[in-house]
């Protein structure tokens, strides 16, 4: 079958998806799978955040999976800070390295046997094969790429060796790595926020590693495998991975494997449309958490600026979000994240939280050990810091709890 896409005419890469297949609807899997290699940052949890919704919206699963397998970037203590951050925020993974699951280990460097075993497969089929080119050959390919203004590439040599030239390379134990032959004219794909889209991926690039000498995967083969081995329905994911999404249809069909459906999501953008930048610092999920913000107004500001939802009021909790999500509503505009807004979003949050009972009595307690901590020896009475509060929110000034905090012992 072929579609017409502007004026083009592209055969279709996967006709018949579950949606389409007649067969009984599939479980909504998804999952948010960052490299511990840095914290959570407000664009990764908004990533999280939307694949949440879009599991809770329709009764499916959400997983967190640790792609791990750069080791030489881990972070120490980023792993378990992504999860305590996740539980923070009131989004927790259904499954998880933490949490356990069935599809488990959730930490790809627990799950190189997959791997190999994939691996394995492609060299077998003639999909994949070994590639012995030393660093500095590479390097030299790169250095006259660069000379001539060309993007460099792989140039695809070891393609071409005999299975006799690769057992005596075998035999003189020489390193190698294993690359994935791609083939050319890939097919478009749909994506369900970006529509159709083609990238003749072969024509542009060599043929990518996906198994490195260290015996660990690259990116771009773990996810695959691991999307396909954890039944993930639907891969939610930001924009920057949209080109290489042929890439990986590419995986699935030299692996014989049904693909998941892709939606990828628009970026988070400072206000002025410039990169959310880590060297801020003032990006880290830990940060507002020290400054005693509440989940409920981080999920509000980075929803609010984007696309997603019917309506676009101020003051969204949780359960609303879920409710008003919607995939096929998400444009392909970048959200720009406006963080003066703030101390806005904040006195609305903090508002509600004071007017339920439940709420206000765990914001009390939370209030109570951070006045505890500040003024150590003094008593703080409950009823007390109830009536600080509801009065600030009486007088309009609702603070965020750090700022209550000196507020407070102004009042003590
Ligand atoms: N590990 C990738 C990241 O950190 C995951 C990309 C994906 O979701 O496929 O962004």
């Amino acid at each position: 079958m072929r579609l017409l896409l502007g004026r083009v005419l592209l055969p279709a890469l996967h006709q018949g998806t579950r949606r389409c297949s007649g067969g009984p609807p599939k479980e909504i899997r998804v999952r948010f799978a960052p490299s511990p290699t840095g914290f959570l940052h407000l664009g990764g949890l908004r990533t999280a955040l939307y694949n949440y919704l879009f599991a809770k919206k329709h009764g499916g699963a959400f997983i967190l999976r640790l792609e791990d397998t750069d080791r030489s970037r881990l972070v120490p203590g980023a792993a378990a800070a992504i999860e305590d951050m996740l539980e923070w925020a009131g989004i927790p993974p259904d499954e998880s390295p933490r949490r356990g699951g069935p599809y488990g280990p959730y930490e790809q460097s627990q799950r190189l046997n997959l791997y190999h075993e994939a691996t394995q497969a492609l060299l077998e089929s003639g999909a994949a094969y070994r590639c012995f080119c030393t660093l500095q050959r590479l390097e030299l390919i790169k250095k006259e790429a660069l000379r001539s203004r060309q993007t460099p590439r792989y140039d695809n040599r070891c393609r071409h060796l005999t299975s006799n030239q690769v057992k005596e390379k075998m035999a003189k134990n020489m390193p190698f790595v294993v690359r994935f032959q791609l083939p050319s004219g890939a097919h478009s794909f749909q994506d369900l926020v970006y529509g159709w889209t083609h990238h003749d991926v072969a024509s542009v690039e060599g043929d990518p590693v996906i198994l490195k000498g260290d015996g660990f995967p690259t990116y771009h083969l773990a996810n695959v495998v691991d999307d396909y081995k954890m039944a993930v329905s639907h891969v939610l994911r930001g924009e920057e991975w949209l080109i290489s999404t042929t890439k990986h249809l590419l995986l699935y069909q030299a692996l014989g494997w049904h693909p998941p459906e892709y939606a990828h999501l628009p970026l988070l953008l400072n206000k002025d449309g410039s990169k959310l930048s880590k060297r801020q610092g003032d990006i880290f999920i830990q940060h507002f958490v020290q400054k005693g913000y509440l989940p409920d107004t981080l999920l509000d500001i980075i929803t609010n600026c984007g696309s997603g939802f019917s309506g676009n009021q101020t003051g969204r909790t949780l359960p609303e979000l879920i409710q008003q999500y919607n995939l096929q509503s998400i444009s392909t505009h970048s959200a720009l994240l406006d963080l003066e807004k703030l101390p806005e979003f904040s006195r609305v949050h903090l508002t509600r939280w004071i007017e339920g009972a439940d709420t206000r009595a765990q914001l009390v307690a939370q209030l109570q050990t951070l006045l505890q901590e500040k003024f150590k020896d003094l008593i703080f009475d409950r009823e007390y810091i109830e009536r600080i509060l509801v009065l600030r929110k009486v007088s309009g000034q609702s603070p965020q709890p750090i700022q209550f905090v000196f507020v407070a012992g102004k009042f003590l």
